[in-house]
């Protein structure tokens, strides 16, 4: 399911945008996921680097998303952060079911708010994607315009 290479995505880009449990403070945060791609996309994980373009339209919609150290890695990543200063691993986002970004039925999907980017293109993106559960989240995710945010 995860590949990890260099390599070029291609417009639409969409975040997902969701709450999930600090597991740290227990507070309800904002959480974002990023997709390449219609009908099935490739969410986009343990990103390293993105160009600057992608980078700046999501700290627009979603400031805490930073470059920090994985000790699972052994290298920089961008994760979601919670006020508290904590990041949230990807795994029980991405890949439980039920997890922000792992609906098992319509309704949950339809939770999840979807906003596409500005951004047109292939760009060039270090990271690993997974594939399965973005169609379902593109499908009946509560569309949101990008200019009604920024
Ligand atoms: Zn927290």
């Amino acid at each position: 399911m995860h590949h990890h290479f260099p390599t070029s995505y291609s417009a639409p880009f969409h975040l997902f945008r969701a709450s999930a449990e600090c597991q740290e403070c227990g507070i309800s945060c904002q959480v974002i996921g990023l997709t390449s791609g219609t009908e099935e996309p490739f969410i986009l994980q343990e990103i390293k680097a993105l160009p600057e373009e992608l980078l700046s339209a999501i700290i627009a919609v979603h400031a805490n998303f930073e470059l920090c150290s994985s000790r699972k890695l052994n290298s920089l990543q961008f994760l979601n952060a919670c006020s508290c200063s904590a990041h949230f691993p990807e795994f029980p986002l991405f890949s439980l079911p039920g997890g922000a970004f792992f609906p098992t039925e319509e309704g949950q999907a339809s939770q999840i708010e979807v906003i596409e980017l500005p951004i047109h293109g292939e760009h060039e993106i270090e990271c690993s994607y997974g594939i399965g559960t973005g169609g379902l989240i593109l499908k009946h995710g509560k569309r949101i315009n990008w200019d009604s945010l920024t």
